[in-house]
């Protein structure tokens, strides 16, 4: 490895350990290590562990959310009797849903645009996200990756900064040793560019939206440049990896595709071994299948979320379609594999000018947006969108303007866009949500 690269991994390394120590304190190793060690064992005992958080975290809600108090009924609750927590639920009691526990101070707000069409705001504590980043550490060491390493990141962005948060974000990816490609701006000029300095930097990993990891390699692809990277990994996560996503990627990049299963609201859900099977994220949550027969006939996924005390997520709806599988994995981990996972998909959205718009801008325009209960954008064509949405009494003329300004500051100007108010958004028929489609 040339000096210059081996010292810059030094320096990463250096840094990513000084901040988990910082952050998570100074044992921060050891936890890792315990981490590791309860996902890597045999199944009784990630099952009794499970049991033993289950019971401590029904205490905790039932003795200080009012929500829960009121469902429960007892401190130890029967959980196939709990009714599942829906999204509507958090949208209208997400007060009561909080634990006295804690102040207003040391709840972390969060919020999706909405992975079902459906903006939704919730609280989060440090812990969760001590233990969460835990885990994504842990899992993606599963695809190559590792603290200090190389890593192209192809990923919306925060676009648009002002001055201060550029600085910041510059700094954050130097010293973790990351490179980002903007997936919500994928255009020929950036791609060729990061294209030639991986050549100079030789990523180790890739993280990146799966549709964003497609175009790029797409590119490559169609301008016959032939990456000689030497990945061991590529991390595809936050949407749907379709099977010719997946095979062109792992053709151009010659390195296998690691499909990485999670939401905002709860964290790492499962995560893509070696032999292509997706493990459940036992150690954070609690995963159940909202089926007759979870491992014969898929239903909904319901997660119970084992660490964010702030706000406990307890049997909670997210919107994804799942089955488990009953057959051991022969890459030796004893964490339950979810077979067959449907559900989530996105489109990308094109300009006049060809540059292509990762659907994820979209939607994280709705993030914290209070107004809106359902959306949909759909692109008509290069000169007309239509915005579908489903208000509630907080929605103003303010949230309207704004939604149109976003819209037509990624596509043009000039793009008419039609806000239809409409009472609800129907699932289509393959039971698949779509809240973004481009018919361009
Ligand atoms: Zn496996």
């Amino acid at each position: 490895m040339p000096i210059h690269r081996a010292i810059k991994t030094l320096i990463s390394k250096t840094g990513w350990y000084a901040y988990n120590t910082y952050r998570k304190g100074v044992h921060y190793h050891l936890k890792l290590s315990q981490a590791a060690a309860l996902l890597d064992a045999p199944r009784e005992i990630i099952e009794a562990f499970q049991a033993k958080r289950l019971e401590k975290l029904f205490q905790h809600a039932y003795q200080t959310t009012p929500y829960y108090r009121e469902l429960f009924k007892t401190a130890t609750p029967d959980i196939s009797q709990i009714p599942p927590l829906e999204k509507q639920d958090i949208r209208e009691q997400l007060g009561r849903l909080c634990s006295t526990a804690f102040t207003a101070e040391q709840r972390i707000e969060n919020a999706t645009g909405g992975s079902t069409g459906t903006p939704l705001t919730f609280y989060q504590d440090r812990n969760y996200w001590n233990q969460r980043n835990l885990s994504v550490y842990y899992f993606d060491r599963w695809a190559g990756w590792n603290f200090g390493e190389p890593q192209l990141i192809i990923w919306g962005a925060p676009v648009d900064l002002e001055d201060d948060r550029h600085r910041k974000h510059w700094l954050s990816t130097f010293w973790r040793n990351q490179y980002w490609l903007n997936g919500f701006r994928l255009t020929d000029a950036a791609m060729l560019a990061m294209f030639e300095q991986m050549n100079q930097d030789l990523p180790q990993t890739i993280l990146a939206y799966p549709s964003s990891l497609y175009q790029f390699a797409t590119f490559l692809s169609d301008n016959g440049l032939i990456p000689k990277w030497k990945l061991k990994g590529i991390i595809s996560s936050a949407e749907m990896l379709y099977p010719h996503y997946r095979a062109l990627a792992e053709i151009i990049f010659k390195a296998k595709v690691y499909n990485r299963y999670g939401g905002r609201e709860v964290g790492l859900i499962g995560m893509e071994c070696a032999e292509g099977r997706m493990h459940i994220n036992c150690r954070d949550l609690y995963l159940e299948i909202d089926s007759p027969d979870p491992y014969a006939e898929p239903g909904e996924i319901l997660i119970t979320q084992l660490n964010n005390y702030a706000m406990p997520f307890i049997r909670y709806r997210i919107g994804d379609v799942g089955m488990f599988s009953a057959e051991p994995c022969p890459c030796g981990n004893d964490l339950p594999v979810l077979a067959d996972l449907l559900g989530r998909s996105t489109a990308t959205f094109r300009t006049r000018t060809g540059t292509l718009i990762h659907a994820g801008y979209f939607t994280r325009q709705f993030y914290g947006v209070k107004g809106v209960e359902q959306f949909q954008i759909i692109q008509e064509t290069l000169k007309h969108c239509v915005l579908k949405v489903v208000v509630n009494r907080l929605w103003t003329e303010a949230s309207r303007r704004s939604l149109v300004q976003c819209i037509q500051k990624a596509l043009g100007s000039d793009v008419v866009v039609t806000v239809k108010f409409v009472d609800s958004i129907p699932l289509p028929a393959s039971g698949k949500r779509e809240y973004t489609i481009s018919k361009v």
